[in-house]
């Protein structure tokens, strides 16, 4: 496309109109999908999900400005790592392909699961080290001063932390054959994920809840343990390495399962 081979020529205008719009797309989605997910429970629902609530206590506004300030510094941080993949995509320093028959169609969903289970490990330990007290202070901070969390923490990080949370797609695609749609996908659903996990209701249904699956996938209640009681629940979408490390707080199933087995949500 010619639009990105003049970003991939470093043409100034290009650059910095793909750059704003890039980032506009970024906060905007951040904005609209926090903004809905939280109204949508807590307002327009909140009769019918009242039972699934992590927390009793009031969400401040203050805190939700302030998580819209940190979640655009991150979302600036995404934008810069966003164009340097672009830019390394049309100097041919990628493995990012664009035409589906380049590789088989199981393998467009193979490799969603890599990338999937590839960031999930990388966050663990990430999120590990973090916690560690001489690099708690100065990159995973920031995201723990909301101890009560709503959709809007979902983006709400230290930039440092912003930077090494996104470092792993633009790695990927350096060497792993990626579709440009399965891109977009894992985008997508990190979004998602990040606003499902730390939107402070329990959503999933009670019949999910005893699928042998529901064990194996991080929701609400479980990244809210990890606000709450610090050191358990490490994990970004799967709970692998926290049941494998011992890192998953002790009585979870327990609340888990009275949690979603209250008068049903929905
Ligand atoms: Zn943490
Ligand atoms: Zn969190």
């Amino acid at each position: 496309m010619e639009y990105l081979k003049q970003i991939g020529q470093l043409n100034a205008p290009y650059l910095f109109w793909s750059s704003l719009g890039l980032f506009v797309i970024i906060l905007v989605r951040y904005l609209i999908l926090s903004g809905v997910y939280h109204h949508f429970f807590h307002n327009w629902l909140r009769d019918k999900y009242q039972n699934r609530f992590l927390s009793i206590s009031k969400l401040k506004s203050k805190q939700i400005k302030k998580e819209i300030y940190r979640s655009a510094i991150s979302a600036t941080i995404f934008t810069i790592l966003g164009m340097g993949m672009i830019i390394l995509w049309q100097w041919g320093h990628t493995a990012i392909y664009t035409t589906f028959d380049a590789y088989p169609i199981w393998y467009s969903v193979l490799s969603v699961l890599l990338v999937l289970i590839i960031q999930d490990t990388f966050y663990y330990w990430l999120h590990r080290w973090m916690h560690l007290p001489q690099v708690y202070r100065w990159v995973h901070k920031e995201h723990h001063m909301s101890f009560r969390t709503s959709a809007f923490t979902s983006f709400s990080f230290h930039p440092l932390e912003s930077l090494l949370q996104a470092i792993v797609l633009p790695l990927l695609v350096l060497w792993l054959p990626l579709h440009i749609g399965v891109i977009l996908f894992i985008l997508i659903f990190m979004t998602f994920s990040a606003t499902i996990n730390h939107g402070g209701v329990e959503i999933y249904s009670s019949k999910w809840a005893r699928s042998p699956l529901a064990k194996w996938l991080i929701g609400a209640a479980h990244h809210d343990d990890h606000h709450k009681k610090f050191n358990y629940n490490y994990g970004l979408y799967f709970t692998f390495w926290d049941i494998w490390m011992g890192t998953e707080t002790p009585d979870f199933k327990e609340r888990f399962e009275k949690l979603t087995t209250k008068e049903e949500a929905v």
